[in-house]
């Protein structure tokens, strides 16, 4: 549709705010004025050694982690991911991976790469994308940087026992990534990237995987976070 028609379409049949349905006038946005002003921001970015940092020390090196927002149970923010991971709404995924790529685009060092947590194969064939990977491409439109793609699976404990792929197994508890081509991340500062980090055990399975290569660097970002870990 060209500029004009799209407009008039917009006027005719307005998008609405994923939170309470609104019609919105902007195109670029998913919620509408109120709603967004409601979301509960962190602020964490100014503040390095924040309650999300916190919940890695001891368990992960890193260097950074950043959630743009809290999350509250029938908050604002429920109803965005709501709509992101059963709605089929990947416009939601992108509208807050700018927001944080916004957030983020003077850390030092600089961020190479962007891992979205990958989601298990038959989960995304269900709801047809992986939401991290939504995040992920507005982190990395605003950072200009890529999204690593095929270096990170998640698999099934029993699919790595019975199958000798080339993908790297990994077992701990949780058992659930496998890694392939990780020299391609070696002396990268790689952004991981979810929708929610709540206890960070998923987190912290995907660090184990990546932390022995070669001078890595890694950083956590996330939409949110609870506010009382
Ligand atoms: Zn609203």
């Amino acid at each position: 549709m060209d500029k004009f028609v799209t407009s008039f379409f917009n006027i005719l049949f307005p998008k609405t705010c994923v939170s309470c349905e609104n019609p919105i006038y902007d195109k670029n946005n998913i919620l509408c004025s109120d709603c967004f002003s409601k979301l509960g921001f962190t602020y964490y970015k100014n503040f390095v050694e924040n309650p999300l940092y916190e919940k890695f020390i001891g368990q992960a090196n890193i260097e950074y982690a950043y959630a743009l927002c809290y999350f509250y149970k029938d908050g604002i923010l429920q109803h965005c991911l709501h709509a992101l991971k059963y709605k089929g709404h990947k416009d939601v995924g992108t509208f807050f991976g700018k927001l944080i790529g916004y957030e983020l685009n003077d850390i030092d060092p600089p961020v190479d790469i962007i891992i979205p947590v990958p989601l298990h194969p038959k989960k995304e064939k269900v709801r047809g994308y992986n939401q991290a990977e939504m995040i992920a491409k507005g982190v990395s439109k605003v950072l200009k940087i890529p999204i690593a793609i095929n270096i990170i699976k998640r698999t099934k404990f029993t699919e790595t026992q019975t199958k000798k792929t080339k993908w790297e197994r990994y077992d701990n508890l949780n058992g659930v990534f496998a890694i392939q081509n990780s020299k391609s991340l070696a002396n990268k500062h790689v952004l991981i990237v979810d929708d929610v980090i709540t206890t960070g055990a998923t987190t912290v399975s995907l660090i184990d995987l990546l932390k022995d290569i070669e001078n890595i660097k890694i950083s956590v970002a996330c939409i949110g976070t609870p506010d009382k870990i």
